[in-house]
Order: C-alpha cells, then structure tokens, then sequence
C-alpha cells in the first residue's frame, strides 16, 4: 500500500520548519500527485496560521502551481474544533481562499468559553481524560454537522472519544476520517470499532518538516493490521 496523496503538511506559516516551496519540491521528489497544505487555524494560541497571510499562502500555492505542472498543489487548513458546538476557527472570507477544509482537536486552541477551557484542563490531566468523553465526542460530531469538512483529523487524540459515534455521523456527513502517522489516532483499536460503518479514511503524514511527507508507515500498518479495505482509503493504491 503506497499514498498517492498527502493531504496534511505543514509549513513555516504555523508550526512547520519548511516552507511551501520546500515541501512542494519534496513531495515532487517522492512522487505524489498531490500535496495539501494545510497550516493550523488562527485560532491555535501557539501557532495558528496569521489572519492576515491566508492570501499570501493562496498567492505562493498558485505561483509553484504554475511552475510544477507534475503535482497538484492544494491549499487546505487544519480548523481547531472550539467547543462542543462544534465552531472551528472559520469564516466565509478564509474559505474563500480553500481548496478543502479539516479540521481537529488541539490543547492550544484559544476556549470560547470557561466551559472550554475546563475542557482543556481535563484532557490535559491525564487520569482525568475520561471526565470529557462526551463533550469531546459531542464537539467533534458538531464539526462535522455544522461545517463542510473534508477531513476530521486524528480524532481522539488528546481528548478521548465515542469512536462510534463519530464514525456513525460521519457516514452521513460524508467525513473522511484520518489515520494519522505522527498523533496514532486512528489506533488500531479505534479501527477494529469503525470498520463496519460505511466510511471513508485518508492517510496522512501530518508533517512537520519536508522529510516527513509521505512518511506513513506506521498508519498502513495500523490500517493493514485492522484489515480496512483498500477501497475505503481515498489516497492510496
Ligand atoms: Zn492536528
Ligand atoms: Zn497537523
């Protein structure tokens, strides 16, 4: 199994160490056909995209797509999910810089509320993780209904989850949900529960530097071991 597609890669613009350029010529070199950029949302306290460079990216993107004619360059982002609502760190205005939306739970995500951050603090304090199963099950549900997104990223990373009621929406909403290389959700355990809903699943690097891109060993093992087939993986052959 070989991805022909890594929809999540990170650059200088939040918390990568290369740039745009960099992790287009890497992906070239490798021999995808597709590569994603995809930086945090602006809401992310460390590291989120600045508000003010969403069109310089889609500027870049469009200048190495004119020069790289081999691989299609797309420009995404990696939404934080806010609240249990299922807000993300979206407007009308970034969207119309999009080729596709994700989005996923971080700790650095700016809380809307108290109630928010509380659900920072427990996810945090490891053996208390379990206190929150059913906001962040709830949050990442209402992602889904309430935003068009191509991809939930790494669920249950960092926050536990109800994988099966994530799986159940996401058969409706027609999410696609990630088994990622460098966070390990999907786990293996995580696919053995899904694995009968009709879903989709992408296979991502989420890399951090251009040496990461298309480095996924560890998640085609976790999807060959829990035997999903094939033709539920949007990005590989
Ligand atoms: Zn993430
Ligand atoms: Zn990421």
């Amino acid at each position: 199994m070989k991805i022909f597609a890594d929809y999540h890669t990170h650059t200088i613009y939040s918390d990568g160490k290369t740039t745009i350029k960099e992790n287009v010529e890497q992906a070239i070199k490798i021999g995808l056909k597709t590569i994603g950029i995809s930086d945090h949302g602006y809401k992310h306290m460390g590291f989120g995209v600045k508000y003010e460079n969403y069109p310089k990216i889609r500027e870049e993107i469009d200048r190495l797509q004119e020069k790289y004619k081999q691989i299609k360059i797309l420009m995404g982002i990696e939404c934080n999910i806010l609240d249990d609502k299922g807000n993300i760190d979206i407007d009308d205005k970034i969207i119309s810089y999009m080729d596709y939306v994700m989005a996923g739970y971080h700790f650095g995500s700016t809380p809307k509320n108290l109630r928010g951050a509380k659900n920072h603090m427990f996810n945090y304090i490891k053996p208390l993780k379990n206190y929150e199963i059913d906001y962040n099950t709830r949050a990442l549900i209402n992602a889904m209904k309430n935003n068009d997104l191509f991809i939930l990223t790494h669920p249950g990373d960092k926050g536990n989850v109800d994988i099966e009621e994530i799986a159940k929406v996401a058969e409706q909403t027609g999410t696609v949900l990630e088994i990622n290389e460098r966070h390990h959700n999907l786990t293996y355990e995580q696919l053995l529960k899904v694995k009968h809903f009709d879903i989709k699943y992408v296979i991502s690097s989420d890399a951090h530097k251009k040496d990461a891109i298309g480095v996924v060993d560890d998640a085609i093992k976790r999807a060959v071991k829990a035997e999903i087939p094939i033709n539920r993986i949007i990005n590989v052959i």
